[in-house]
This record gives structure tokens, sequence and C-alpha cells, in this order.
């Protein structure tokens, strides 16, 4: 599956806000944002005092890129997950962000066993991580309540995981999910409500932006 491979700081000072796209980086002064929160390119700081009144459109597709960047999902695929939510019963803005929240790459994420969705998505497509016994690389794949999420054996001895097993801190997992820090496993307990997703966006200005 596709997935964008261009200048990732880049993507914050366009929404304007910081999307924790790298890891740790994010929290140091190194970040780009910090340094330079005007959007990019060559008149990026002219644009930022220019700014007049936001169309509702443009709120709109803001807020559908953000999500689509946080998630690090391309265009077609996040369509399909909206039109899959619309499907669904219950409120579609809701039902979006479950979708999302219960790809394999983000769940790797949320349990803290990478430190950003992209080296989660990594992870994953190294064939390093397990769902229900078997090993997985689709990135995009979905969890269901019930499902065991494990580190394949012969990756275990790795450093990466040695050292992750003795600093990984289960405080910070959301509530629909149980790990095993020992084990490096977890199992989903139940989907994700709208309160145990911890991303600042509003789902509504995206429904309207597919609702045109
Ligand atoms: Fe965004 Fe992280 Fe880059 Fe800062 S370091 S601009 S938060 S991706």
């Amino acid at each position: 599956m596709a997935r964008y491979t261009g200048p990732v700081c880049r993507l914050c000072r366009r929404e304007g806000e910081k999307l924790f796209l790298k890891g740790s980086r994010c929290l140091t002064p190194k970040c780009s944002f910090e340094r330079r929160s005007y959007p990019p390119g060559q008149h990026g700081r002219e644009k930022q005092f220019r700014r007049g009144r936001a169309s509702d459109y443009l709120l709109q597709l803001r807020e559908k890129q953000k999500a689509r960047r946080v998630y690090g999902v391309m265009e077609r695929q996040f369509s399909r997950y909206f039109s899959r939510a619309e499907q669904q019963v219950g409120l579609t803005g809701t039902n979006l962000l479950t979708l999302l929240e219960r790809r394999l790459d983000n769940v790797i994420y949320r349990l803290g066993i990478a430190s950003s969705r992209a080296q989660a998505r990594q992870l994953v497509t190294h064939g390093h991580i397990m769902l229900n016994g078997r090993k997985t690389n689709v990135a995009s794949a979905m969890v269901s309540p019930g499902d065991a999420i494990s580190i394949r054996s012969e990756s275990m001895g790795r450093t990466y995981f040695k050292v992750l097993r003795q600093e990984m801190d289960d405080r910070r997992v959301p509530r629909w999910l149980s790990v095993d820090v020992d084990n490096l496993s977890a199992n989903v307990l139940h989907m994700p409500a709208r309160e145990d997703i911890d991303v600042s966006l509003n789902e509504q200005l995206i429904v309207e932006y597919y609702s045109r």
C-alpha cells in the first residue's frame, strides 16, 4: 500500500499544529514546528500574516487532511474508510475515527511498541508483529475485540525489543487495550469509544467535507 514519503515536518507546518509524526524528536527543541511555525514554501511566512477568514470548505479540507496525516493514510484509502463508516450504524464521524484507530499500525503505536505510527508501520511491514498467532505484514489490518497481538518469537531477541521490554510503560495504553509488558503482548478488550481516541480532530468537519 502506498504511503507518503516526503518531508514529514512539513505536514505539521502545513496544518499549523504539531501532529507528532516523528516520535521522540517531536518533544525536543529540534522539532521544526517549534522553530518555524509558519506554513511551508517560499511565501509561507507571508501567508501567515495575510490569512483572512477561512472558508467553511477550507476548514473541512484541512481537518480531513490532518486526519489523513495523523494516521498516515492516503487519499483513496481514507475515502474508503469514510464510505465504510457511513454504512455502519451510529455517527459517521465517530465510526470513521474508530476504523482508523483499529488499524494494526495505530494499535502498535498506542501500545508504546513504536514511538510513532510511521515506525509502527515499519515494524508491521517488516514482519515483527503477530496477530492472533499469525505473522502479519499488513499495516492496515483491522483489530477486533478478542484479538491478540504479540511480537514474533524470532524478533524478540533483537536489541530493539530487549530494550523496549525494560523501558515500556503501560500507563499510557488506552483502556480498550490491555498489555503484558513482560511478554510484549496485548489484547483488544473492546472497540475504542470516542473518548478513548485522544486526537485533536473535529470529525464533524470531515463528514461535512464528504457530504458536499
Ligand atoms: Fe511535527 Fe514532530 Fe516534525 Fe515537530 S518534529 S514538526 S511535531 S513531525
